[in-house]
């Protein structure tokens, strides 16, 4: 399928996509994103108020009880890891970049539990430099739209969303993409009957329900 076409559809579908994950600082996005791994915003936006609450910078997370971290984030998966991420990504930070988030890919890259597809939401989020994060709902819509193949690594799907989408485009079209996924072209059971793109579909897990009038 053309990127036009289809950024033309999620522009109908999606408007007005964006960040979900509730933030109000580039520290509590970074905090947010590594939370966000193999979870769903909505979780993460159940623990965040709490979390930033007690710990609302780089010097007050650093400095935590890590069981306290722990408690704090304790309904999401993986949340001992993620504490330690999150608490060595705010040590980095007091370290190397006076306790503020750097807008350099590389030392992005370089904190704790930050990897490309956190810094492409950091760089795009918080600093308005193009980018384009493939998580698990860019990467799988990109497949089935047939704007990258299935075999792909998540890197080459990047590569081919930024080749395919102008570069003023990539940071909405990234959060349009998401909520097609998410709201949508699910990955268990997608909706294709109120799916625009179901005529040019070509992916296996589409249904063959047909279109309706109604959208519904
Ligand atoms: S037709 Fe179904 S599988 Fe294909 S893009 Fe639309 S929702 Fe996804």
């Amino acid at each position: 399928m053309k990127a036009e076409t289809v950024l033309e559809g999620l522009d109908a579908l999606f408007p007005d996509a964006r960040c979900e994950l509730n933030h109000r600082n580039s520290f509590e996005l970074a905090v947010a994103v590594i939370l966000s791994a193999q979870t769903t915003d909505a979780s993460v936006n159940r623990v965040t108020p709490g979390l930033f609450e007690k710990y609302p910078d780089a010097a007050s997370l650093a400095s935590a009880d890590i069981h306290e971290i722990e408690r704090c984030i304790a309904s999401l998966g993986l949340y001992r890891n993620k504490a330690r991420a999150i608490q060595g990504m705010a040590k980095a930070l007091l370290e190397k970049y006076h306790g503020e988030i750097p807008s350099a890919r590389k030392d992005l890259e370089s904190l704790p539990g930050v990897g490309r597809k956190c810094a492409n939401v950091i760089l795009s989020e918080c600093f308005g430099i193009p980018a384009l994060a493939v998580d698990t709902h860019v990467s799988r819509v990109s497949r089935r739209l047939g704007l990258a193949r299935p075999d792909d690594s998540l890197i080459t799907v990047e590569a081919k969303l930024k080749r395919k989408i102008p570069r003023d485009r990539w940071i909405h079209a990234h959060h349009q993409m998401i909520f097609f996924g998410r709201y949508l072209c699910h990955s268990r059971n997608p909706e294709c009957g109120r799916c625009p793109f179901a005529d040019q579909c070509r992916a296996p897990e589409k249904k063959k329900e047909k279109k309706t009038a109604s959208g519904k």
